[in-house]
C-alpha cells in the first residue's frame, strides 16, 4: 500500500479518537502519521524511504522490504523505543500511543494485501494474508478506492468538527498561538 493511503487510513481512524479523547494536537497527529509510514522505511521507493535515502537503502539491504519492520518483533521494538523516547525527552506519552496506532494499522492493512505479512517471523515462517479473495493488489484499483474512502472520511470528520464541536478551530488556533509565541521569543 502506498504511503499516502497508509497515512490516510491512520488519520481516518486516529482523528476521531484524538478528538473524542481531547488529544487533537500537532504532536499526536505527527506521531500517528510517522507511525503509519515508518514500517516502509525498509524500501527506498516508499514515501518515507525516499526522504531517508541512505537509511532506507541500508535497511532494505539488510532486511528486505516487508522484513523486520513488518514483523511483530520489529513493531514491538519501534513501539517500545517510541515510549522510551517520550519518557526520556519528557514528551506527551499520548504521542507514543498515537505512534503505536499508526504503526499497527500499517501492518494490519498490509496484511490485507496479496503479498501479506510475516507477522511471527523469526519464530514462525508463515505469511499471513487476511481477507481471502478481498485482498488487494498494491497500487491497484481496490487500494485506490480504500485510500479515497479514508480521505473522504477525513474530510467529513474535519467538516463535522469544524461546524459542530469546534475541535479543529481550537487545534488550528492553538498552532497559530504557538507560532506567534515562537516568533515572539
Ligand atoms: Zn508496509
Amino acid at each position: 500500500m502506498y504511503g499516502i493511503n497508509h497515512a490516510a487510513i491512520a488519520l481516518a481512524v486516529g482523528l476521531p479518537i484524538a478528538i473524542k479523547t481531547g488529544n487533537l494536537e500537532t504532536g499526536t497527529i505527527a506521531a500517528l502519521t510517522i507511525g503509519s509510514l515508518l514500517p516502509d522505511i525498509d524500501t527506498p521507493y516508499s514515501l518515507i524511504g525516499r526522504k531517508t535515502r541512505g537509511v532506507s537503502d541500508a535497511i532494505n539491504l539488510a532486511a528486505g522490504h516487508r522484513g523486520f519492520t513488518h514483523w511483530l518483533v520489529g513493531a514491538g521494538t519501534a513501539i517500545i523505543a517510541a515510549f522510551i523516547f517520550c519518557i526520556v525527552a519528557d514528551l506527551n506519552i499520548i504521542w507514543a500511543v498515537a505512534f503505536t496506532i499508526g504503526y499497527l494499522l500499517h501492518l494490519l492493512t498490509d496484511s490485507f494485501s496479496k503479498s501479506g505479512i510475516d507477522w511471527l517471523k523469526p519464530f514462525k515462517n508463515k505469511t499471513y494474508r487476511f481477507g481471502g479473495n478481498l485482498s488487494y493488489r498494491v497500487g491497484g484499483l481496490a487500494e485506490r478506492i480504500i485510500g479515497s474512502i479514508a480521505m473522504l472520511t477525513i474530510i467529513i470528520i474535519v467538516g463535522i468538527n469544524l461546524t459542530t464541536t469546534g475541535a479543529f478551530e481550537k487545534f488550528i488556533l492553538n498552532i497559530v498561538d504557538k507560532s506567534i509565541k515562537f516568533i515572539g521569543t
